[in-house]
């Protein structure tokens, strides 16, 4: 009976560890809410690493409610009502890069902002990050890493501050979050599907890629790209996959350097960058 019983558990095991390679997610959508409430408030604690854009509210306000509300409009995003979507600033100009964790909260540096020149390509990054929260890429990573650790420490009773421990560690090193070469890709297929039904060109994800690659920054300045660089996947293969999806979609390709239909370079300008200053 003993022998059974340990077999069972091994069993038991053995199925997690291939789910958990197999994109299985151990939180619900309450679980991620929750961590990501979390995260959030580490997030906002930790001034010196994170400090919140407080210098004009009136950016803040334009971005969310101009940009970020429409994105979020999208029939395409079936989490609005269960996820806690919101946006956030963070003060550091070196920083060019955004991110995402689990139950909506958004994160996005005041270096990306000033970088971008069109509300068009901030869309593109917001949809992107949209969809890393709702193809929970950061709960999937999560239950790839300890997922197993987790439930056995479940299935065979032992301590439940192991997993506070986990929990612990995650929120020391966001660094965990970082997205996989897949994840990055799905996040940039979504953001066409996300902004096909906003007022922006649905291809803007790569406007960011291919002013970098226009300057010759990825593989110069690396220092303020230093984490986004590490942490993604190559911007240029990034920009032909896009225009590949763009073209499969009927979808007329863009650039950075347009202007016209779903750009809104003016607009950016006056009530963003020009606030910035
Ligand atoms: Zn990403």
């Amino acid at each position: 009976m003993k022998n059974l019983k340990q077999l069972k558990v091994f069993l038991f095991l053995a199925l997690i560890a291939v789910a958990c390679n197999t994109g299985l997610n151990i939180f619900n959508y309450n679980d991620e809410v929750k961590l990501g409430a979390q995260f959030d408030k580490q997030i906002r604690r930790d001034t010196k690493e994170y400090p919140i854009y407080r210098k004009n509210p009136q950016v803040k306000n334009y971005i969310v409610n101009r940009i970020f509300n429409n994105v979020l409009s999208s029939p395409e995003i079936k989490m609005r009502k269960v996820y806690h979507y919101q946006l956030e600033l963070i003060d550091n100009d070196k920083i060019l890069n955004a991110f995402a964790v689990p139950g909506g909260y958004v994160y996005i540096y005041t270096g990306l902002i000033k970088y971008l020149d069109s509300e068009a390509a901030l869309a593109g990054v917001i949809g992107h990050e949209i969809a890393h929260v709702e193809r929970r890429h950061a709960t999937q990573r999560i239950t790839q890493a300890y997922g197993l650790q987790i439930l056995a420490s479940i299935a065979l009773g032992n301590n439940p501050s192991q997993t506070s421990q986990i929990v612990a560690n995650l929120l020391s090193g966001l660094t965990l979050l970082a997205n996989s070469r897949d994840a990055e890709d799905e996040a940039d297929e979504y953001s066409i599907k996300f902004l096909k039904n906003s007022r922006y060109y649905p291809g803007s994800v790569k406007f960011f890629f291919e002013k970098l690659r226009d300057e010759g920054k990825i593989s110069k300045d690396r220092s303020a790209l230093a984490t986004f660089l590490s942490t993604h996947p190559d911007p240029i293969a990034r920009i032909k996959t896009t225009e590949e999806r763009l073209r499969a979609m009927h979808i007329p390709i863009k650039t950075w350097r347009s202007t016209g239909k779903g750009i809104y370079k003016k607009e950016y300008r006056q009530n963003v960058l020009n606030k910035m200053r």
